[in-house]
């Protein structure tokens, strides 16, 4: 994860809302100012026909509160229930003033990230392939962003940002507060960091296929990187481990060296 850019706020009258408030009000009011195209229909669409399909095994638990709000194209938020009316009147405040000290964020990711293209919000990525769905947070065909409101290590998301990419660019706006400042950090994510795992697991999984077509099923790979690499692998009829070959050798004279069966 590499850091590009980073924007600040400091002002007296910022303000911090506790539950995750203030991180839906902010990717909220981003949204608006960078006038996204909302694809949550299409999104919603395809998850309540997905669902259909689905057998519900439960429901996590959430201790936050929920206020449920109305999400105006200025950037504020209307209260649905008359309780929460005041702390949103005081939510919106906070907006406002946000909303005139990220002019130049809103500037930034426009045009160093989404190159003037038109922006979606909620995409809705499916690898049918693995049985996958991911939502982008922001994309265009060449970059998707990820606003994240919290501290997070990449590796706690980085299948979430693979799949949501598909070999697009993938950046990352970290939002943070310390009293009353307010950071946007922005990261360019290398795709290596996001995707060698997943491709290390798909060419073995390739690869075992292969050898056990060719064994007859009698040798097992554990390990494989790259063809011209040596494999670890393993007789199923004598139990007997090797990591001497080469995974291109191996492929083209597949017998183990102490049954030395043949293939
Ligand atoms: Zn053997």
């Amino acid at each position: 994860m590499n850091f590009i850019k980073s924007f600040h706020i400091v002002s007296k009258e910022l303000k911090r809302f506790d539950t995750n408030i203030s991180g839906i009000t902010i990717e909220h009011l981003i949204n608006t100012m960078l006038k996204v195209k909302n694809m949550n229909a299409e999104t919603i669409l395809f998850q309540t026909l997905n669902r259909q399909k689905l057998r519900k095994i439960g429901v996590l638990p959430s201790k936050l509160y929920q206020i449920e709000a109305i999400y105006n194209k200025d950037g504020t938020i209307t209260a649905v229930n008359k309780v929460d009316k005041k702390r949103v009147n005081e939510i919106n405040k906070v907006t406002l003033i946000i909303k005139k000290e990220i002019v130049p964020l809103i500037d930034y990711i426009k045009k160093n990230i989404f190159k003037n293209k038109d922006i979606m919000s909620q995409e809705l990525v499916v690898n049918e392939e693995d049985n996958v769905m991911a939502k982008c947070d922001l994309s265009t065909d060449d970059a998707i962003l990820e606003i994240k409101s919290f501290n997070s290590n990449i590796d706690n998301f980085k299948y979430q940002l693979y799949y949501e990419s598909n070999n697009r660019d993938i950046y990352i706006l970290q939002t943070f507060w310390k009293k009353r400042e307010l950071y946007f950090k922005i990261y360019k994510v290398d795709p290596i960091e996001c995707s060698e795992e997943e491709m290390l697991k798909k060419r073995l999984s390739k690869y075992q296929y292969k050898i056990a077509l060719k064994s007859n099923v009698t040798i097992q790979i554990l390990s494989y990187t790259d063809d011209s690499e040596k494999v670890t692998a393993r007789c199923l009829l004598c139990k007997h481990e090797w990591t001497n070959r080469r995974a291109d050798n191996l492929m083209e004279r597949c017998y183990c060296p102490i049954c030395k069966i043949r293939c």
